[in-house]
């Protein structure tokens, strides 16, 4: 006869019934814990939140300062009714973790956001063996395929100093929170001035305190002069068009970073001159080779291309299972390679 599984979804998200525990839930529960701080995995008004040691200034940030927040180093555990839970680098951002769980030899692992390519800002993704392992499947499709960072970085410093020629300031949008902090971890800063929005340098300061180190930046203010302007780079949220605060200093290009820049109409779609895709995710070749390095049998897929990755790891021999949850959208459409 088989026991109850280990998890299973309920109306807050992911719980363990054993452990009496929530994984990233999307309402407050009495024990949540937390795979990283981006919104969509961190809801406020828990009582008890278990996180990285690495991501916990970043969680405090978010889940404002009379949250109970305990952290972990990464591999250490912590008993939880019986269930033992431990965390594990997943690559994403500063403090990112998978969650490991294991009661009477059983083992799930719910990865949460990963990539496996290097980033200075953050541990490294490692494999953790499991019988059954959570993927996320943002971008599960084969034509994501990423090109190496340093690849994009070169992109990305070209396209700055061919701005600077034309006298141009040079806006880049990236999330707040994980790629703003990877990409100011990467810039060269010897090319000419970095101004950061205000809330990505309220991030950076929580960066920084975690003790990461990235190149200087400044908020720009009314005393930005026309020479700074046709020099500098702009880091913004994307949701910040933020040209609006300084009409009176110049022209400008602007460019979006992210894996959806992949996709063949995205510079229209985010109305930008240009696209880098360098991305917080796997692609798609690397989370095959991550499903596979976990030896799990058993893969509940959620976030992204869920259905296409179910079918795809089926045909692979695993026992893929969709798991949708209220926060899985639907991604866009991609070209098959059959219909290519
Ligand atoms: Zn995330």
């Amino acid at each position: 006869m088989s026991r109850e599984p280990l998890f299973k979804m309920s109306e807050a998200g992911l719980f363990c019934p054993r452990g009496a525990f929530y994984v990233d839930p999307w309402a407050p529960v009495s024990t949540a814990v937390i795979t990283h701080a981006h919104a969509d995995h961190a809801v406020k008004g828990s009582r008890r939140y278990i996180t990285a040691e690495p991501g916990k200034w970043v969680l405090w940030s978010r889940m404002g300062q009379h949250a109970r927040i305990e952290s972990l180093k990464y591999g250490e555990s912590v008993d939880l009714n019986g269930v033992h839970v431990s965390l594990h680098p997943a690559g994403h951002i500063l403090g990112s973790a998978q969650v490991r769980a294991e009661y009477k030899c059983e083992v799930w692992v719910i990865s949460g956001d990963y990539k496996v390519a290097p980033d200075a800002t953050c541990a490294t993704f490692e494999p953790i063996r499991c019988d059954t392992f959570v993927t996320e499947s943002t971008f599960a499709q084969p034509i994501f395929q990423w090109q190496p960072q340093e690849v994009i970085f070169s992109e990305i410093h070209d396209w700055w100093q061919a701005n600077q020629a034309d006298g141009q300031a040079s806006f880049l949008f990236a999330y707040a929170l994980g790629k703003a902090q990877r990409l100011l971890a990467g810039l060269d800063s010897s090319i000419g001035p970095i101004f950061v929005h205000r809330d990505i340098d309220t991030v950076n300061s929580h960066y920084r305190q975690s003790g990461v180190t990235l190149s200087a930046a400044r908020v720009p203010n009314a005393g930005m002069t026309t020479a700074e302007w046709n020099r500098s780079l702009i880091l913004q949220p994307p949701s910040a068009r933020w040209k609006q605060g300084f009409p009176h200093l110049g022209h400008y290009k602007n460019a979006f970073v992210s894996g959806w820049m992949t996709l063949p109409d995205s510079l229209h779609e985010r109305r930008v001159h240009s696209g880098f895709a360098l991305s917080d995710h796997a692609d798609h070749r690397e989370l095959l080779g991550a499903i596979a390095a976990t030896g799990a049998e058993r893969v509940f897929v959620t976030h992204g291309y869920i259905d296409e990755f179910v079918a795809e790891l089926r045909t692979l021999g695993y026992d893929a299972v969709a798991q949708r949850t209220p926060r899985c959208r639907r991604p866009p459409k991609v070209q098959s390679p059959a219909s290519l």
